[in-house]
């Protein structure tokens, strides 16, 4: 499965040093508030410094108990995550199903790791339609199968917001009338609780590093497979094509070519291209722009 590959991309940062010159501007011009400014001025370039200096070493390998934590966090959920997966509702998974029966320490650990992503604490995502009091209605894409080898294999469902949907519906009426096929959502909405879980899920394979891991694996709110109004679409041929394993098996799709050319007509456009120099070209991931016109 993929959960957004990114490459190169900075940890954020959780603390800002203030500028020393706004809080000056606001002072009195007397010889003491002189000497309280400077004194001021040398404390925050000390704290600054020190700061830059903790910012250098950002928290990545976990240590022997953090790992602890996420090893026995991952065997609690399990259950909950298969269950949800079974019946097809993973993908709408809130934090409040995900903090259920967890101790304190792992409660910490996990908004620790919502802190990251520069979304706060961990929060599920609740847009309102603009101008309605309506929140996002999801619908299901369920039954999706594609066939690899002659073998059929099945799709878990897959949520799209109405508005994405109603696009990406569109968009593959037009191509099949094309070029006689279409491409089908092998990944669509995940929700922040969602994606943290299976960004925890990930880290034991890339040795309990955060920031490795994070190279592979978006961190919840950093996803643009979280955000319904800005969606984005995982996509797979009906022969199972999804570039995974080599980009080049997606981009010699006839189904990649007509979107190259065709997508930006129906507000679908490439994330990740070819020349972008700080992420991983993802040819089969597409984003929904609509919303922003
Ligand atoms: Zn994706």
């Amino acid at each position: 499965m993929k959960t957004d590959k990114k490459r190169g991309q900075a940890f954020c940062q959780i603390t800002q040093c203030p500028s020393p010159f706004f809080r000056l501007k606001h002072m009195r011009s007397s010889a003491a508030s002189l000497h309280a400014g400077m004194t001021l001025l040398v404390f925050l370039l000390v704290s600054c410094n020190l700061l830059s200096f903790a910012q250098e070493s950002p928290w990545d390998i976990l240590n022997g108990r953090d790992k602890e934590i996420v090893n026995a966090f991952l065997e609690k959920a399990k259950p909950l995550i298969t269950e949800k997966q079974e019946k097809g509702i993973a993908a709408l998974l809130v934090f409040s199903e995900l903090f259920k029966g967890l101790n304190e320490e792992d409660r910490i650990f996990l908004e620790r790791v919502c802190l990251l992503s520069g979304m706060g604490s961990c929060t599920d995502i609740e847009i309102q339609l603009e101008g309605t009091s309506q929140k996002i209605k999801f619908i299901p894409i369920e039954n999706q199968s594609f066939s690899k080898q002659n073998l059929p294999e099945k799709i878990p469902t897959q949520y799209l917001s109405e508005n994405v949907f109603e696009t990406y519906a569109k968009m593959m009426k037009r191509m099949e009338e094309n070029i006689g096929t279409k491409l089908l959502v092998e990944s669509g909405y995940r929700s922040p609780a969602y994606q943290l879980y299976l960004f925890l899920s990930f880290l034991p394979k890339h040795g309990y590093s955060l920031i490795e891991n994070q190279r592979w694996n978006a961190l919840p709110g950093k996803s643009e497979h979280g955000n319904p109004v800005r969606q984005a679409v995982d996509f797979i041929s009906v022969n199972g094509v999804n570039g995974e394993e080599n980009p080049e098996d997606f981009t010699a799709l006839p189904e990649y070519q007509w979107l190259k050319q065709n997508a930006a007509d129906f507000d679908f456009e490439l994330s990740y291209p070819e020349e972008s120099k700080d992420a991983v070209f993802e040819p089969w991931h597409w984003r929904c722009i609509k919303s922003q016109k």
